[in-house]
Parts: structure tokens; sequence; C-alpha cells
């Protein structure tokens, strides 16, 4: 099967933005002094949510490069051609969104410190995109020697720029896994996840390969992950499940061999090259590669050059490599490496939500459970499932 896209006004957006003088050119803004740098990690790619809205998930590096104390008072995100408004980010948006290397929380960034604003802008699900868009950075500045002779720097800076272009629709694919209950870890968009946290710097270039990955566990009957003794592989009752090709493909890439993690803990010495275990790599056309990962050791059904058919079982849901419960880990990417690739959206055919995990707490502790069972339910289409979304596949 062919690949297609959701949302056909989206790709004639995004081809339209390549064609100069469409909708006028980008507003010239007026040059400002900035001590603030910001530059996004890749140009986003629309996705349309399981809440049946369309989400640019994408991140910003702030690089504070001046000698001067920074807040980030208030982050618009504008059309970057008639400079409409289309999210406001107050200061406490810029707090729970901004993630410092220093490792300090709050909106404000000392001299030379640096971080990363992640940014999940939402519009409705009919709404016609804009091919750019751009960033107004509202900043108040303290010096730090406020009692120095010479002069003083102002008290607020505005600026805006940071153009970053909007690409193409999400891929849609079929579901990986078959069956009832199947809870989304480290789903997208408006947390930072431990999957979209993982800005990754690899040989001096970041990577956010996991921005959109799921870390797939199923739940028993009672609401529980493990039926049984947390660190017996047999508790855990999707264990060995069948992982199957999401489209049509030939296989890039493949490692088996690692042996299974005991669940319950976290194994020690994972590096990046072993982190995923036994994993399985799928070309599946346009740029984008299919990834999944902690597969069961001996269960790889294919080899590098296969060609593969969408639905084709790949391989069993394991818990080999960095992995502290068997799960299957997904995502989407641009490149053949697991983690030197951009991160790309995707969207599944078909899915029931069953509801929210309203905790995520049981699911690594051996509890039950607490699901809204309202909450993003019923059926979906060509749509993302989010963060904690419970679904059930065809
Ligand atoms: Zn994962």
């Amino acid at each position: 099967m062919a690949l297609k896209h959701n949302g056909s006004a989206l790709a004639l957006s995004a081809m339209l933005a390549t064609v100069a003088g469409f909708g006028g050119a980008p507003l010239a803004a007026e040059p400002v002094l900035s001590p603030l740098v910001a530059m996004p990690v890749a140009a986003p790619n629309p996705v349309r949510g399981a809440d049946d809205k369309i989400h640019l998930a994408y991140e910003l590096t702030l690089i504070n490069q001046s000698q001067l104390i920074v807040g980030i008072e208030a982050v618009d995100v504008v059309d970057a051609v008639t400079d409409q408004v289309i999210q406001h980010l107050d200061w406490k948006a810029v707090d729970a969104q901004l993630r410092l290397n220093s490792r300090e929380e709050g909106n404000v960034m000392a001299p030379a410190n640096s971080g990363y604003l992640f940014m999940d802008v939402t519009f409705a699900a009919d709404a016609k995109l804009p091919p750019v868009i751009a960033h107004r950075f509202q900043l108040s500045v303290k010096s730090t020697k406020p009692d120095a002779d010479g002069p003083k720097p102002p008290s607020s800076i505005s600026f805006r720029g940071v153009p970053v272009s909007v690409g193409a629709p999400a891929v849609v694919i079929t579901p990986p896994l078959k069956g009832p209950r199947w809870v989304v870890g480290g789903g997208c968009c408006a947390t930072i996840s431990y999957h979209r946290g993982a800005t990754l710097s690899i040989n001096g270039q970041v990577h956010v390969a996991e921005r959109f990955a799921i870390d797939f566990v199923q739940l028993s009957d009672n609401g529980s992950l493990a039926s049984g003794p947390a660190a017996a592989l047999a508790s855990y009752r999707y264990f060995g499940a069948e992982i199957l090709s999401v489209a049509d493909g030939v296989v890039a890439a493949i490692h088996d061999g690692d042996a299974e993690e005991v669940p319950g803990k976290l194994p020690e010495g994972k590096s990046i090259d072993n982190a995923g275990g036994n994993y399985v790599v799928v070309d599946i056309g346009e740029g984008h590669f299919a990834f999944y990962a902690h597969l069961q050791p001996g269960s790889l059904r294919v080899k590098q050059g296969d060609h593969v058919g969408q639905g084709q079982v790949l391989a069993l849901l394991g818990n080999s490599g960095n992995t502290d419960t068997p799960h299957l880990h997904f995502h989407v990417m641009d490149g053949p490496s697991p983690l030197e690739a951009n991160g790309l959206p995707y969207a599944f055919t078909a899915f029931e939500g069953e509801g929210v995990v309203r905790e995520e707490a049981p699911l690594f502790t051996d509890g039950v459970v607490n699901i809204d069972a309202s909450a993003l339910a019923g059926p979906h289409k060509d749509q993302l499932p989010l963060n904690l979304e419970v679904v059930s596949f065809p």
C-alpha cells in the first residue's frame, strides 16, 4: 500500500510555502540586539492528535549569549506573513515548557545558560496552517553588576524573528500491534516526556529522534501490567506479542542477540549503542523510517534488505536493551539510525480510545492504574494517540 498523508489542505499549504510570494512575504522585523539566541532543532511537521487538534511539536534551542540575566516573560507564536498570534505563552507557560541545561528551574536564564523550549502549538482540526511561523519574545533584563559605572541595559527587550517553516503532514500508517488496552507511554505532546526530552547531542548536532516515540504496554483485565511477580517476564501477558510492520517497506537495519533483561529495574551498563536492545528499522518510503525496539532475542523474522508488507510480523515484543518492563518502543524518524535522526510524527489509520491514565506511577510500581474512561474515548481515524491514552487496535 502506498503511503498517504492526512490533511490534503495541509500538504497544499506546505507545498505553497515553497512558492515565492504566496500570500505575501514574511514580515520584516526591526533589527533588535537580542541577548537571547533561539534556533529550531528541526522544522516541525503537523499531526492530527487524538484530541482532534493539529499539533506542531518542536523545540527551540535557547542560548543566553549575553552577560545579562534574562527573564523570558512571554513568547508569542505568530503567522510569519500576517503577524496574527497563534499561541501565547505567558511566563508560567515558559516556566513549564523550558528545560535549562543548568538544571535550574524557572523562566530566567543566567549569562551563558542554554536550554530548550518545548513547543506544542495547536490548531483546530479544520485550520489552514501558515506555511511559516515566527516568534515574538518579551524579555526582562537585569545586569549582573547593577552598581557598576557605565551604560545600563534596558529593563526589557522585545524582538520578533526565529522563522520556522511548517513541513509536510504526518505519515499515516497502520498500528504496530493488535488487541485491546495498550497504554501510550511517553507520548506526545503537551508534556516534556522522557522521549521528547531526549535532546541528544550526537557528533555535535542536537537530535530529537524520540520526539513522537511511544512505549506500548498492555493492561491486564484488572488494570495492571503484571499478573504475577513483577520480576518474571511471564507475568506480563503481552510479552511475546506480535510486532507488525506499519507500512510496506525495506528492512534497513536489524540488531539481534541481546539477552532479555529482568523486569522491575533498569539494567546497568547500557550505552547509546545498545539502548534499543534487539531492534528492526524499516524504510517505509518518502524519507520515513519505522523503528521497533526491545524485541525478544531470536524472534526477528526479517533480515536487512528484506521487503516487508504492511501488517507483516517482524518480531515479538520483548524486554531487551535499556528497559525495566516489557514494552514496544516505536517511533518514526528521517533516517536509518535510531537516535542520530529527526523524529517525525505519524498517525494510525484506526484505533479505539479507551480513556486516559490519570497517574502513570502505578505503571512503574506494579500497581493498578486509574483511568479517566471518558477522555479521548471513542473511535479515532488517522490520528496520533496522545500521552497516557489507552487504545485498542483492530
Ligand atoms: Zn521508549
